[in-house]
């Protein structure tokens, strides 16, 4: 891709902070943050506030952290400052009057006059004509005398761009070449409000330009209005970014990914239990391809072997259940086990877990690792690694009660061994099952539900190495008394001392 006038790279992310920090922002920032370190440039994160009835004060942070969340750093932002300050639109309100009375007196902008009422009629009016502007513009014949007049005199009025009637504008974006829109269909847009608040499109112009941004990219639904901003940057006589205009991710449905419908919510991701490297390979992988094909890959090859030129116009569907097979995939072959036990640990505690020993939480996220995909699954399915007091489900009382004989006597086989590594434990049962004739699944069944409440719970040897001796032969212990009551409990008392027998021996 052509370089801006060999400018140094900058990027930017514009968010408006107006709740949930959302999927397409990260989309957006990955790509970003990619091309700036690549190009040894700059992304920035600005803060577009100037909507001040949508604004949601907590959203700044939200979006800071997810970004931090992602990893997707910037180098300068309204938290950590830099040589662009401010960061925030609102607070920037000066530059953009600058520039506004900058186009008024240009003759590229003019001041409109016309009330609310006023503006609904004219709107009417077009629409009856088939004419969708929503203004026609009639404010343009104002002569500067009166205009200046009748804002010297207090009266409201808006600053609109004046865009050419004829002609087309023509927006030079990097994936899709030259997209030609008739002026005649570029609506004089509000650049001011009257309140001197800036509308998005001076704003995110002035910004991007004074902040030195070499590529603008945003998502496919701004290219409507890029015309305004084109015809902007002409106006001001500025050099235009490269423009990129990113496909849309889109749902099930093939509608743009929404908030409100779907499940979009960075905040929602982190709660599910899903890794940030998952979720940006799989961000990645929407739209753009390695050069060899690769599904699985780092920010740091990403990096690497990233271009404009891959990405497809196509816009993918957003898929929960990929997300969750790249999770996976994360979880089991690319992190490795301290690092996805330390990030599991937010999840246990708030499901009131506590694992003590370090050891033990390493065994037990090792072991369920293969049967889940996301950190939120695994508080789920480790309640028995935690909690002496579980209950026993349908199917696992079914399995307890097939297998009593089966329990009594793996109680006394197990409390005999001195050692309970994986090797004595699995010797002692295949022994068992081979002095009985029985076979291994009518011995591991009734054992993997005593020790765990569940017929659905990893390899029964694995588990009893994992929980030790002692809990091993109280859980044995505690389905017995279960059977021998005979009730319908299915949480009952846990054993007393002497029925425990040899848990501490
Ligand atoms: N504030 C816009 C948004 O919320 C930014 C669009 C752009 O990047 O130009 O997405």
């Amino acid at each position: 891709m052509s370089q801006n006038n060999n400018k140094p790279v900058v990027t930017r992310i514009a968010p408006s902070p107006t709740g949930d920090p959302h999927v397409g922002t990260a989309y957006m920032s990955l790509f970003d943050y990619i091309y700036a370190k690549q190009q040894g440039g700059k992304f920035i994160l600005r803060i577009e506030d100037t909507d001040q009835k949508r604004y949601n004060p907590e959203s700044e942070k939200r979006v800071i952290d997810a970004l931090k969340w992602l990893g997707l750093s910037p180098d300068e932002s309204p938290e950590i400052g830099g040589p662009n300050a401010p960061y925030r639109q609102t607070e920037r309100l000066e530059l953009y009057q600058k520039y506004a009375q900058q186009l008024l007196d240009s003759g590229h902008a003019y001041r409109a006059f016309e009330t609310p009422e006023e503006l609904e009629q004219i709107r009417e009016d077009l629409q009856k004509r088939g004419l969708g502007q929503g203004y026609d513009g009639r404010a343009k014949a104002l002569s500067k005398e009166e205009s200046e007049q009748r804002a010297a005199s207090g009266e409201a009025f808006v600053i609109r761009l004046a865009t050419p009637g004829e002609g087309e504008t023509i927006i030079k974006d990097a994936l899709r070449g030259e997209v030609r829109i008739p002026n005649s269909e570029v609506p004089d847009a509000v650049l001011m409000k009257s309140d001197g608040i800036p509308t998005y499109h001076l704003a995110v112009v002035v910004d991007d330009h004074v902040m030195g941004v070499t590529h603008a990219v945003r998502g496919e639904e701004w290219l409507p209005t890029a015309p305004v901003h084109v015809l902007l940057y002409k106006a001001f006589g500025w050099e235009e970014p490269i423009w990129i205009h990113m496909p849309l991710l889109k749902n099930a449905d093939g509608k743009k990914l929404s908030k409100r419908r779907d499940d979009a919510s960075l905040d929602s991701y982190k709660k599910q239990g899903i890794v940030p490297e998952a979720l940006l390979n799989y961000l990645a992988t929407m739209g753009w391809s390695m050069p060899d094909g690769r599904e699985f890959f780092s920010l740091k090859d990403m990096t690497k072997f990233f271009s404009f030129e891959r990405i497809s116009l196509g816009g993918s569907v957003f898929d929960m259940k990929r997300l969750r097979h790249y999770n996976a995939h994360y979880l089991r072959d690319v992190l490795d086990l301290e690092t996805v036990a330390e990030r599991a640990k937010p999840y246990l505690k708030s499901a009131g877990y506590d694992w003590g020993d370090e050891d033990y939480l390493l065994d037990v996220v090792d072991v369920l690792l293969p049967r889940i995909e996301t950190l939120a699954e695994l508080a789920e399915q480790s309640d028995y690694f935690f909690n002496d007091d579980f209950s026993y489900s349908e199917d696992a009382k079914r399995r307890l009660e097939a297998g009593q004989k089966h329990l009594e006597a793996l109680e006394r086989e197990l409390s005999r061994l001195d050692f309970f590594d994986y090797d004595d434990v699995d010797d002692a049962m295949r022994e068992y099952v081979k002095s009985e004739s029985v076979k291994m699944g009518e011995v591991m069944m009734p054992l993997r539900a005593a020790l765990t409440g569940t017929t659905q719970a990893p390899g029964v040897t694995d588990l009893a190495v994992i929980l030790g001796k002692a809990k091993t032969l109280e859980r044995i212990g505690r389905a017995i008394s279960y059977l021998e009551a005979g009730l319908p409990d299915d949480k009952p008392q846990k054993p007393k001392k002497e029925e425990d027998a040899g848990a501490n021996t």
